[in-house]
């Protein structure tokens, strides 16, 4: 957001006057003048101090971000706001691109809905926490509903119908089809300007396809592979990558959770931000990441209503 030189701490409207005449008309443009500058400009190098530390305390800057942001500029990482205030918080901004987030959770959870607003968010422009990008959608369990992308986009300010044409949908059939999806979606990322690809779900075809303990090597090791893919792609196109996650029963644990995230240590491994999302009274729900050493481990709320999913 602009914020007009006349909303920093002792700066009256002659000041402000003459710190536009001299070209300084946003708080920003205070922030990051020289002592000297301003001192010419205001006849006191204490004044111009005082000023100019009075800006940078007013858009928010200080001497020192953490590494971990440092390492995110240098990687040239992008963020989607998901919509919903308390989620982005969670998330640290929003989810990022360079990375797969696992949303996990029990059905109804809200896996599928969230899918779908940040399919819309994605478009937004980037001051609304969009990339200004299309999405690309493969629908494993065909779940997926143009209608309430309307309804989310409507919300959003979006025209719902160019909100439609800006996600590229494909429907998964089964685990090959999936990763040739995948395999294929590099030759239309930049040419579309994908900024999000969404698999929903990651492991449903995989888990009935290879049932049981003796089929389970060969399934983790496509598994393996496939995320592999996906993290490449992200990684390569700076492009997010969201895909969901069923629970399972855990019939050995008799204290704590009960339910953990399918696809066992390939999923933990490979997924950069795990997200489990769980139902509240109603129409709430909570969330929460786990495995993360970047984020606190800490729960926040949202509701899913007919606008999306929102605060
Ligand atoms: P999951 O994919 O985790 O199984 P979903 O994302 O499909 O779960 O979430 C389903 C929930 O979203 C349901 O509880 C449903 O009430 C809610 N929901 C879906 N569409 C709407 C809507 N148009 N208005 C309000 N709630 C909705
Ligand atoms: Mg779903």
């Amino acid at each position: 957001p602009v914020i007009d030189v006349e909303e920093i701490e002792g700066v009256g409207r002659v000041t402000a006057q003459k710190l536009r005449e001299a070209g300084y008309n946003t708080a920003r443009d205070v922030a990051f003048a020289s002592v000297k500058e301003l001192a010419e400009i205001l006849g006191s190098e204490d004044r111009a101090k005082q000023i100019i530390a009075a800006a940078q305390k007013l858009i928010g800057l200080t001497p020192f971000i953490t590494a971990y942001e440092l390492y995110e500029k240098r990687r040239g990482i992008r963020r989607i706001s998901t919509g919903v205030k308390s989620l982005d918080e969670l998330l640290g901004g929003g989810i990022e691109t360079k990375a797969i987030t696992e949303l996990v959770g029990e059905f109804g959870s809200g896996k599928t809905q969230l899918c779908h607003q940040l399919s819309v968010m994605v478009q937004l422009p980037e001051d609304k926490g969009g990339l200004k990008a299309k999405a690309l959608y493969v629908d494993t369990e065909n779940t997926f509903r143009p209608e309430r992308i309307m309804q989310m986009a409507k919300y959003r300010g979006l025209d719902p119908q160019e909100a439609l044409k800006n996600i590229l949908y494909a429907r998964a059939y089964n685990s090959d089809h999936q990763m040739m999806i995948i395999e294929e979606s590099k030759k239309i990322i930049e040419k579309e300007n994908i900024g999000l690809i969404v698999i929903d779900s990651l492991v449903a075809h995989f888990r009935s396809e290879y049932p049981g303990r003796e089929n389970l090597a060969e399934r983790q090791q496509k598994l393996n592979h496939h995320i592999a893919q996906l993290l490449r792609i992200a990684d390569i196109y700076n492009v997010a990558v969201v895909v969901t996650n069923q629970v399972v029963a855990q019939p050995d644990v008799f204290f704590g959770n009960p339910l953990k995230p399918a696809g066992g240590n390939v999923i933990a491994h490979g997924a950069t931000y795990r997200v489990w999302l769980r139902k509240g009274k109603e129409n709430v729900r909570i969330a929460k990441i786990f495995d993360s050493p970047y984020h606190p481990e800490r729960e926040v709320t949202f509701r899913i209503t007919e606008e999306g999913v929102v605060d």
